[in-house]
């Protein structure tokens, strides 16, 4: 039985209308951004590697960096250098930028993501850091074609939309079977929707919307329940561990 803890690295300031399509972008909002811890398996298991201290354009980030990352660990009682998976969900620059402390893991990203994130198209450069990229070459990095068993009960998702090579976390656990969904959904305002028309409602930031249904669709027929789906920044989820609930 694996339990998913959510370690926060850093919070990122940004208009409320990154995170709903169409939505205010003159109003901001503050999330957390975590890196996830997975324990109950073999090995020791975190997902994503953080933001940069420093933040990007318009969106502020408080903490961050190598010293957030490690402050996050701390809760867990790990070390960058013990970490023997790294699972990245995708390549944005908010998932990606410590990814070089990881010296012995081994890296699994998604074949599609690393391509397309190596020369995103133009309106997507600016979520696509090279710079971050770069240490991942040398490092021991493993592309993923689609869904693949990590460990006994413990599988990576291809989850399309938010981009094309995004991946989620599917884990048994002792309330049946959870799905880290990372970006796919935000937070719990794109899995329940607020509007009558649509039962989820996307994210800004959507590479093909038809992929995105889909993927929601398989995250949630994945999942044994509906409130084991968890988002990549829901504020509610820091300090947890997952799930709360028993089956
Ligand atoms: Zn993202």
């Amino acid at each position: 039985m694996y339990t998913l803890i959510p370690l926060k690295q850093a919070e990122i300031t940004a208009p409320i209308g990154l995170g709903m399509l169409m939505g205010d972008m003159t109003q901001l909002v503050t999330a957390p951004v975590y890196v996830w811890c997975v324990e109950g398996g073999r090995r020791k298991i975190l997902v994503d590697a953080g933001v940069e201290a420093k933040g990007r354009g318009d969106l502020e980030v408080r903490g961050g960096g190598e010293e957030g990352l490690k402050k996050a660990l701390e809760r867990v009682g790990l070390s960058p250098g013990e970490v023997e998976v790294l699972v990245l969900t995708h390549l944005h620059f908010d998932h990606v930028a410590c990814a070089g402390l990881f010296e012995n893991a081994r890296i699994y990203v998604q074949k599609e993501e690393w391509e397309t994130a190596l020369s995103p198209l133009p309106p997507l450069r600016p979520f696509y850091d090279q710079r971050l990229l770069e240490p991942l070459e040398g490092m021991d990095l493993v592309l993923v074609e689609g869904d693949q068993e990590l460990e006994e009960g413990l599988e990576l998702l291809h989850l399309p939309g938010h981009t094309e090579g995004m991946q989620g976390l599917a884990l048994r656990t002792k309330a049946g079977k959870a799905v880290l969904a990372s970006d796919l959904l935000y937070t719990y305002l794109n899995l329940h929707s607020p509007f009558p028309h649509t039962p989820f409602y996307p994210p800004a930031l959507i590479v093909d919307l038809r992929d995105w249904f889909r993927s929601v669709h398989k995250a949630l027929r994945v999942a044994s329940r509906r409130e084991l789906v968890y988002p990549g920044h829901e504020p509610s989820l820091e300090g947890k561990r997952l799930p709360e609930v028993e089956g």
